[in-house]
Parts: structure tokens; C-alpha cells; sequence
């Protein structure tokens, strides 16, 4: 029989890890970091509940922070094999790791900073420079081809339409014990999205690892384009600038498609300056347009006709620290900049700027988690803290719902109800509640039974 060990995203959002095991063959399903809650981030410090040695591979569904950020830890604590991932997840974590190294160095400066002591310092999970060296263990894996990675184990991956490369892999496995297939969701993306592919749909498998992010909730039906739009001609006949907090791999892509789109047909004038303020944006915009394989029909066909659905062209990409100070003589247009919750990023300048202003939208891209700046402003305060300086809120905040890049319940179901029925469904990926109504949606809407584990469980299948 083989094994199967939830390590991560068992009961949470974050921290992605599955361990199969098949005939001595031992294969990491992402290597993602625990984020939020302390109790969770404590684990990523901790030595993990498997021999990083011994695995013989790692495979990744995509690029974000929750499923590979964990892999330069891997590399430190002795793993040296491959790790096989899209070439689009590659590129992407190319620009996402080494970031995350730079920013685990600067928690770790700040700690030491306000509780300096000479016998416990703060140190970095990982540096820069260890994220940059896990790099080289990367290897391509192309969409849809099998690819035999031991002689009992055949991969294949498939388009999960979540962002730019993002894939779920089947597992087939054969020899003593074999004779079944397992799929691993990965984050399940929505259908008729900007630039991505629809998730491709559930192929047979008989043991089914799935998301449930938003398994309590649906997604509301509004066209994100149109609220867009409609925002953008609100502020500037008032004479004011749309400053967008978005998140630079993703959402930022997502928003600067559809104002090319609507500039294009005529719904927004093509005139309004659009300024790119985020060197990790502009890097992932390249990379977005690189990736014809990871791209939807659309996307692909206007690509190849040399156009320019990003608007590469027309925006103004602000790299360097002098390009982004010149923005704040801007009279008006749509500034998109990163942190997505305004935590950290130069976003900051931005709002310190603009938000005593009351002609200027802050309009944020998506989710505010508890806690951030984003929240409170979502929230109303009247002012909010940078750089220690408390800044009067009078520009108008708004949210633009409808553009999470995951499958709510009804698209889960919807998903999952139109494949063959698998012998086992396992939830992950996560909180309890939202697992529990993913749970008994399931059960009422295709009576599947279904298994919710929890951290550090095994199951043989
Ligand atoms: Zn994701």
C-alpha cells in the first residue's frame, strides 16, 4: 500500500506539504511555508516531521509563498534532489524566493533591533542567497505529457488555472501495491478568467486531494471589469488618482489586463496614464508574457499577434526608487503598487501621500486579512500608522470583489461533481469552518463523503 502524510495545509491555508511513499520511492507534494499565526509560523523553525535527505523528490503545483517557500529550508536541512514544477512556477519562484529570503533578513534585523540580546539573536529562516541556491534544483515538467520519475510512479500535470503556471499532479502508481491514481489539487483556480486557462477538468483519479479555501462561501457575481471601470471614471472626472494596492505576482497582471481590455473597446479612454510602481510586478509581467503554454486561448492568440494585453506599452513601469518618487507630482491616473494589503512595499509612500487627499480612490484588489493596514482602511479608521506617523484617511476606499484566483464552493462542486467519483476525497488547504461547509456541500450536493486530516495524519490508500 502506499502512504500518504498531510504535513501542511491540514486544518489551515498555508504550509502546503504532502509526503506520498511508493515502494521506497519518497516524493514531497510542495514545500510551502506555514504564514500567519505564530503557533503555525513555529513550524517552519522546527525540524521537520520527515528526513529531508531521503526524499528522492519534490514536486511543486505553483509558485506561491504557501507551497514552495519552504524549499530553501529543504535545501538547508540536506535535501539535493530535483524539483520538478511548470517552467512558468520556475520563473515565478525565481522572483518569489529570493524576496521572501530578503524579507525573513529583515524581520530578523528589526527583531534584533528592539530585543537585542547578545546570546539570543534573531535569525533569518533563510537569506537571499540560500533562496537564489535552492534555484538550481529546479527542472521543467511540460503540461499534460507523462513523465515516469521512478519505475512505479509516473507523473502528469495539468492547467489549475489559479495563476500563471499553476497545475494539479496526478500520481499514477503501478508495481506491488499499485494500480491507482492520485491527484493532487493544488489551488483550483475559476473558469473564464483573464489570461489563464480554465482548471482542467477533474481527471479519473481514485484518491483525491482537494482545496477548500472558500469552501463556506460563493463568490460574488458582479463583473470586476465594470466596478474597475466604473471607479476609475468616478475619480478622475473629480480630478484624482485610483491608487491600487495589489499583489505584484497575480492580481497586479490580472488588473492591468483588464484596463487594456476596456481602453481597447472603448469602456475606459485609452489616454488615462497607467504607472507600474513594484520591481517584482514589473519582473512578473515579463514572465506572465513569456509563458504562451500557461495562457488561455485569448491571452495566447493576442500574444502571438504581437499585441499587447498587459499594456506593457502603455503603462509606465517604475523600477528604480527615483521613478517612483516622481510619481508623487502626479495629477492624476491609476498608480498599481504592492504590498495587495498595504503591509509593507512602496504602496507606503503612496498612501502617505494621497490619503489626506480626498479626491484620491485607494482601491483595494482582493482580500484584507485581520490585522493589516488594508483591513483597518477597509474598516474606516480615520487614520492609519506609517512610517510612525499617523495619516488622516479622507480618500475615498473602496474594494474590488471578484477576482480571488480561487474556485469557491459552487466551483469545487461544480469541478468535482462532473469527473468520475473517486474512492476517497481528502480536504485540505483550508481553515476548519471553511473545511467543514466544504464538507457538507459536498455531502449534500453529490453525497460524497469526505476526509478532513489534520496535521501530521497518515493514511494509507
Ligand atoms: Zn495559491
Amino acid at each position: 500500500m502506499a502512504r500518504l502524510s498531510f504535513f501542511g495545509a491540514a486544518g489551515t491555508v498555508t504550509g502546503s506539504k504532502f509526503l506520498l511513499e511508493h515502494n521506497g520511492f519518497r516524493m514531497l507534494v510542495d514545500c510551502g511555508l506555514f504564514q500567519g499565526l505564530k503557533q503555525l509560523r513555529l513550524r517552519n523553525r522546527a525540524a521537520p516531521p520527515f528526513d529531508p535527505s531521503e526524499l528522492d523528490l519534490v514536486v511543486l503545483t505553483h509558485a506561491h509563498l504557501d507551497h514552495t517557500g519552504y524549499l530553501p529550508v529543504l535545501g538547508l536541512r540536506g535535501y539535493e534532489g530535483r524539483v520538478l514544477a511548470t517552467e512558468a512556477t520556475g520563473d515565478l519562484c525565481g522572483v518569489l524566493l529570493p524576496d521572501s529570503g530578503h524579507l525573513q533578513e529583515e524581520d530578523a534585523r528589526w527583531a534584533n533591533k528592539r530585543h537585542y540580546s547578545k546570546h539570543d539573536p534573531a535569525k533569518p529562516l533563510y537569506t537571499k542567497d540560500d533562496a537564489l541556491r535552492c534555484l538550481a534544483m529546479l527542472r521543467p515538467a511540460p503540461f499534460y505529457e507523462p513523465i515516469e520519475v521512478h519505475d512505479d510512479v509516473t507523473l502528469r500535470f495539468y492547467p489549475a488555472g489559479h495563476i500563471l503556471g499553476a497545475a494539479m499532479i496526478e500520481a499514477r502508481l503501478s508495481g506491488k501495491g499499485g494500480g491507482k491514481t492520485i491527484l493532487f489539487s493544488g489551488d483550483l483556480g475559476r473558469c473564464a478568467r483573464p489570461i489563464l486557462p480554465d482548471p482542467e477538468p477533474l481527471p479519473d483519479c481514485d484518491h483525491l486531494l482537494v482545496e477548500s479555501t472558500y469552501g463556506d462561501r460563493d463568490h460574488p457575481e458582479e463583473d470586476p471589469a465594470s466596478e474597475l471601470a466604473e471607479v476609475v471614471r468616478r475619480t478622475l472626472d473629480k480630478g484624482g488618482v485610483v491608487l491600487i494596492p495589489a499583489f505584484a505576482v497575480g492580481r497586479t497582471q490580472a488588473i492591468l489586463y483588464m484596463l487594456n481590455e476596456m481602453m481597447r473597446d472603448g469602456r475606459l479612454d485609452p489616454a488615462i496614464p497607467i504607472y507600474v510602481d513594484s520591481p517584482m510586478a514589473i519582473q512578473a509581467i515579463r514572465i506572465f508574457m513569456r509563458h504562451a503554454e500557461a495562457h488561455d486561448r485569448e491571452m495566447r492568440t493576442q500574444v502571438a499577434r504581437g499585441e499587447d494585453p498587459l499594456g506593457l506599452g502603455n503603462s509606465r513601469l517604475c523600477s528604480s526608487v527615483e521613478e517612483s518618487k516622481a510619481l508623487n507630482d502626479v495629477t492624476t491616473g491609476i498608480i498599481v503598487s504592492a504590498s495587495g494589503m498595504a503591509t509593507g512595499g512602496r504602496i507606503l509612500h503612496h498612501l502617505k501621500r494621497r490619503l489626506p487627499d480626498r479626491k484620491t480612490t485607494v482601491l483595494f484588489a482582493g482580500y484584507q486579512a485581520v490585522g493589516t493596514r488594508g483591513r483597518h482602511m477597509q474598516e474606516g479608521a480615520e487614520t492609519v500608522r506609517i512610517h510612525g506617523e499617523e495619516v488622516p484617511v479622507r480618500a475615498r476606499v473602496e474594494i474590488l470583489d471578484g477576482l480571488s484566483a480561487h474556485a469557491d464552493r459552487g466551483g469545487i462542486v461544480n469541478w468535482l461533481g462532473k469527473g468520475k467519483k473517486p474512492s476517497s476525497v481528502h480536504l485540505v488547504h483550508g481553515d476548519p469552518d471553511a473545511r467543514d461547509g466544504m464538507a457538507s456541500y459536498v455531502k449534500e450536493k453529490l453525497g460524497y463523503e469526505t476526509h478532513r486530516p489534520d496535521y501530521r495524519d497518515t493514511v494509507t490508500v
